[in-house]
C-alpha cells in the first residue's frame, strides 16, 4: 500500500507510506531506509504521523517516538518544521543583562548565585543598554537573582530607567520567579505586579524558572521555587495582561523522559488557552559547579548527550506542531556546531547574539558569551537555510534579510497557527 503524506504536488517535501514503512525522502528519490530494527521501531505509525500533523500528538505517541531510529525521528521533525516556518531561520540581536548574582533562592542546579556577589547600579545597567543600542540590539534581556528585599519598585525602577533612556528598545525581562518574588515581597497579587511592570515598560517575559514542570522534580531540584501551578498562574496571567512570554525546559538532571513530555504538554495546554507563547527553548542542564551536577557526576551521569539533545528538539517540534511555531536552539549550551545541526531536527531559531552570558558559563558552558550577526548568518547559510533577523516577537519585516541567491523558498504555512 502506498500513500502520499503531505501535499502530493510538492514532490520535494511530501513523503510516502509504502509497504508499512514511512519514507521521508522526496517521492521521486525514495530509497529504503535501513535501521537496526531489532532495537528500534522500524517505522513511524501512520496514524501517529497524522495526529502530529494535526497538532494532536499524545504522551503515548511521544514516548513511542523515542524508540524510533534517531535520524528518522529528526527527519520527521524537520518535515514539520518546514510546514510550520519554511526554510527561514531567525535570530535576534540582543544583550543579556543579569543585574545581580545575589539570591535568596536555593536551587540545587544553580552555579550562578554568589553570597557576596554584585548588584548593578542603574547607571551600570544603562551603560550596558547603551552598548547594546550602539551594537544594533533590538532587545535587552534583563534577569537577576532574588534579592531579599526586592520589592516591585526595584523591577519597575529598572524598566522605567531603561525605557526613558532608550524608548525604542524592547525589554524582555524578569522570570516568573522574579514576578512571584516581587508579589511576595510587596504584598501584591501577581496580576497587580504584572500590570505595574507592563505600565513601566515591560515588553515580554522569559518563560524561565520552568525547569521541569513536575512538582516531584521541582521539590528536589528547586524546593523554594514556585510550584507548577504557580508558574502556570504567573505565565497565563502575563498573557492575559498582554505580556507574551517564551517557554523553556531545563532537562538532563533528575527528570525522566515522561517528565519532559508532560512538561511540554503543560506548555501546549497553556498555549491552547492563551496563545501567548512565542517560542520554546529546550535548555540542557549544565552539571558543573552546582550540587545536583556534582552528585550526578559522582554517580557517572554527565551532561546530556548530543543525541538526547537532538531528540528533545525533534520531539518538541512534533508535540508543539500547530501550537508553538518557533523552536529555539541554544548555541551557548549546545555549542555552535550542534546548534546548527538542531536546525535539521526541528529548530528554526538560533536565539540571540547575547553580548554577555554568565548563567550557563558559570555552570560549565564554554561555547562563548557573544556571537556576531555575521557568524549567525554563516551558520544558517551553512545549513542551507535563509537567515533573517527578527524582533523579540518574531517580526521579520524590515529586518536584516540575506537571501540564499538562487534558492528562493516560501515561509511555511502560517495558517496552521490560529
Ligand atoms: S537559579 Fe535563580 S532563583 Fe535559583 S538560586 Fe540561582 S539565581 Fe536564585
Amino acid at each position: 500500500m502506498m500513500k502520499v503524506i503531505g501535499d502530493p504536488d510538492d514532490k520535494e517535501r511530501s513523503f510516502i507510506y509504502l509497504d508499512n514503512a514511512l519514507y521521508f525522502e522526496p517521492i521521486e528519490h525514495t530509497i529504503p531506509i535501513h535501521w537496526s530494527g531489532h532495537i528500534m521501531m522500524s517505522k513511524i505509525d501512520e496514524e501517529l504521523v497524522e495526529r502530529a500533523y494535526n497538532g494532536k500528538t499524545s504522551i503515548d505517541d511521544a514516548l513511542l517516538l523515542l524508540d524510533t531510529e534517531p535520524f528518522e525521528l529528526f527527519r520527521f521533525a524537520d518535515n514539520l518544521r518546514y510546514e510550520a516556518v519554511g526554510d527561514i531561520t531567525t535570530y535576534v540581536v540582543n544583550r543579556n543583562i543579569n543585574f545581580t548574582n545575589r539570591c535568596v533562592g536555593t536551587c540545587g542546579f544553580c552555579a550562578f548565585k554568589e553570597k557576596n556577589g554584585y548588584i548593578l547600579s542603574t547607571e551600570e545597567i544603562l551603560a550596558k543598554v547603551e552598548e547594546a543600542h550602539k551594537a544594533g540590539a533590538t532587545e535587552v534581556c534583563i534577569q537577576g537573582g532574588l534579592l531579599p528585599n526586592a520589592g516591585l519598585e526595584l523591577y519597575t525602577g529598572i524598566l522605567e530607567a531603561v525605557k526613558e533612556a532608550y524608548p525604542s528598545i524592547h525589554i524582555h525581562a524578569f522570570s516568573p520567579m522574579e514576578v512571584y518574588h516581587a508579589a511576595r515581597t510587596s504584598d501584591l497579587s501577581i496580576r497587580q505586579v504584572l500590570s505595574e511592570l507592563k505600565k513601566s515598560g515591560l515588553g515580554t517575559m522569559p518563560g524561565t524558572a520552568a525547569e521541569i514542570l513536575c512538582d516531584h522534580v521541582r521539590r528536589e531540584l528547586c524546593p523554594d521555587k514556585l510550584l507548577t501551578a504557580e508558574w502556570r498562574d504567573v505565565v497565563t496571567s502575563a498573557h492575559s495582561t498582554g505580556i507574551r512570554t517564551t517557554s523553556t525546559m531545563m532537562y538532563g538532571h533528575i527528570e525522566s523522559w515522561q517528565d519532559r513530555i508532560e512538561h511540554m504538554m503543560i506548555l501546549r495546554d497553556i498555549q491552547k488557552d492563551t496563545g501567548g507563547i512565542t517560542e520554546f527553548v529546550p535548555l540542557p542542564f549544565m552539571p558543573y559547579n552546582n550540587p545536583i551536577g556534582k552528585k550526578m557526576i559522582e554517580e557517572g551521569h554527565y551532561a546530556t548527550t548530543g543525541i538526547d539533545d537532538l531528540k528533545v528538539y525533534a520531539l518538541s517540534r512534533i508535540i508543539f506542531h500547530r501550537h508553538i511555531k518557533n523552536i529555539q536552539t541554544s548555541w551557548v549550551k549546545l555549542g555552535k556546531k550542534l546548534a546548527q545541526v538542531a536546525l535539521y531536527c526541528g529548530a528554526n531559531d538560533l536565539g540571540g547574539t547575547l553580548m554577555e552570558e554568565s548563567i550557563s558559563t558559570a555552570a560549565g558552558a564554554n561555547n562563548g558569551t557573544s556571537i556576531s550577526v555575521q557568524e549567525f548568518e554563516w551558520m544558517i547559510k551553512g545549513a542551507n537555510r535563509i537567515p533573517k533577523q527578527r524582533t523579540t516577537l518574531y517580526e521579520i519585516d524590515n529586518m536584516r534579510d540575506t537571501s540564499l541567491g538562487n534558492r528562493p523558498r516560501e515561509a511555511g504555512n502560517a495558517a496552521i497557527y490560529s
